[in-house]
């Protein structure tokens, strides 16, 4: 019998489900090419050809016993050392290898921070529309979610709500920016200002409140746009870094924990973070991709073709009178629905074969996800969709 508290996600986990089972149906009846899934963030592009190249040249290259063997559970110290060197070249900070701790992936990364760091109750905020794995994570350790009311107007947190939720509690917050599933690039302002409540509150109740900067997508980014690096703002910042979208390597579960040593106890922190590495059960990120990662620290994925489909499906949304911001960063739209209830919306949707996210899973009803990883032509085709159900909706 599985336990109690599995039976409970095993339950939630089902919309995720029902909504693939329900793409996999209407490509049967329809075909693959007749259907839209906008509902995954899976990402559309190929990895860089620096990616493949290097992997053969290291096969080549190493011994393989060294090339699969177990390592240090924080990772090789000289594929750390280029990370490091690499951030300090983009964002003048100061790391060095000990600073960075390679992990499977953001979602292991959050894991072994947030195993670190929480007592039972302790409190994590997060700005909703948020990751919804994040609650999941959250409580993996017995920590209580608070959630800051989305900020409907851009999409920005509402930095009012966030200082009133901030409590003797609070161990961390969680930030995401370029946000899923807003794609909002959080600016400097919005940083300077967050960062300096954390202080005042750090202040008013003696203690460490963490910041947890999620940042899969800081290279998926437009028009020029630049994201800030938050540890140069606040101290008790851990960035979580993944080259899961940067160089579409999803499925190869690699990425890294930055902890500055100005965090309180950092000593202290990195040995945590390490060895929750080892016992959460990944014990260290996959070697082969380590390896890889000195090869390819200036190599990124085609950002023009996600550009591409960003624009031509916003400029679609818009001409079919559904509302939504344009994105700067990450590669979602996130559409208000024209009804109240986004999941009637979604439902309609899926009539002309258009699948979409409601965002009440993101922890923000009455809109939808609209995830452009897919190929362009799939949103050429899909204009007709879009055309018949705004009939449908605005007859
Ligand atoms: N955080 C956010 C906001 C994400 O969207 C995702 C994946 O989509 C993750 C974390 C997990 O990424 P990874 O594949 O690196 O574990």
């Amino acid at each position: 019998m599985i336990s109690e508290k599995m039976k409970k996600l095993v339950k939630n986990n089902s919309v995720i489900r029902e909504m693939f089972e329900e793409g996999k149906k209407l490509e049967k009846l329809y075909g693959k090419e007749n259907v839209f899934d906008f509902s995954l963030g899976n990402p559309s592009v190929p990895a860089p050809k620096e990616v493949n190249k290097a992997i053969l040249e290291i096969i080549e290259k190493e011994d393989s016993m060294f090339l699969h063997g177990y390592m240090s559970n924080s990772g090789y110290e000289d594929v750390r050392e280029s990370i490091a060197n690499s951030i300090n070249k983009k964002y003048q900070t100061l790391f060095n290898y000990k600073n960075i701790i390679m992990t499977v992936g953001a979602a292991s990364g959050l894991n072994i921070v947030l195993k670190s760091i929480i007592n039972p109750r302790d409190e994590v905020i997060v700005f909703a529309p948020y990751f919804s794995e994040y609650n999941n994570y959250i409580q993996n350790y017995d920590g209580k979610v608070q959630v800051v009311s989305p900020n409907l107007k851009n999409f920005e947190p509402d930095l009012e709500e966030f200082e009133q939720k901030i409590n003797k509690n609070t161990k961390a917050v969680i930030i995401n920016t370029p946000n899923n599933p807003t794609g909002v690039v959080y600016s400097e302002d919005t940083i300077t200002n967050l960062t300096n409540i954390l202080k005042k509150k750090e202040k008013e109740y003696n203690s460490q409140i963490y910041l947890i900067s999620d940042e899969p997508y800081r290279e998926i980014v437009y028009d020029g746009i630049k994201v800030p690096y938050v540890t140069k703002y606040y101290n008790n910042t851990i960035v979580v870094y993944s080259y899961s979208k940067s160089l579409s390597l999803p499925g190869e579960r690699i990425g890294y924990v930055v902890i500055p040593n100005e965090l309180s106890n950092s000593e202290e922190m990195i040995e945590a973070v390490t060895i929750a590495n080892r016992i959460i059960g990944c014990v260290n990120a996959p070697s082969l991709m380590q390896r890889l990662i000195p090869y390819c620290l200036d190599a990124k994925v085609d950002i023009e073709t996600y550009n591409k489909n960003r624009n031509l499906l916003y400029e679609i949304i818009t001409k079919n009178k559904f509302e939504c911001i344009k994105p700067q960063g990450a590669f979602y739209l996130f559409v208000k629905s024209p009804i109240d209830n986004e999941k009637e919306f979604c439902e309609i949707a899926k009539k002309h074969n258009l699948l979409f996210v409601p965002a009440s899973s993101f922890g923000c009803p009455g809109y939808v996800r609209i995830a452009y990883c897919v190929p362009y032509e799939m949103i050429q085709k899909s204009e007709e969709a879009f055309k018949k159900l705004a009939k449908e909706i605005y007859k």
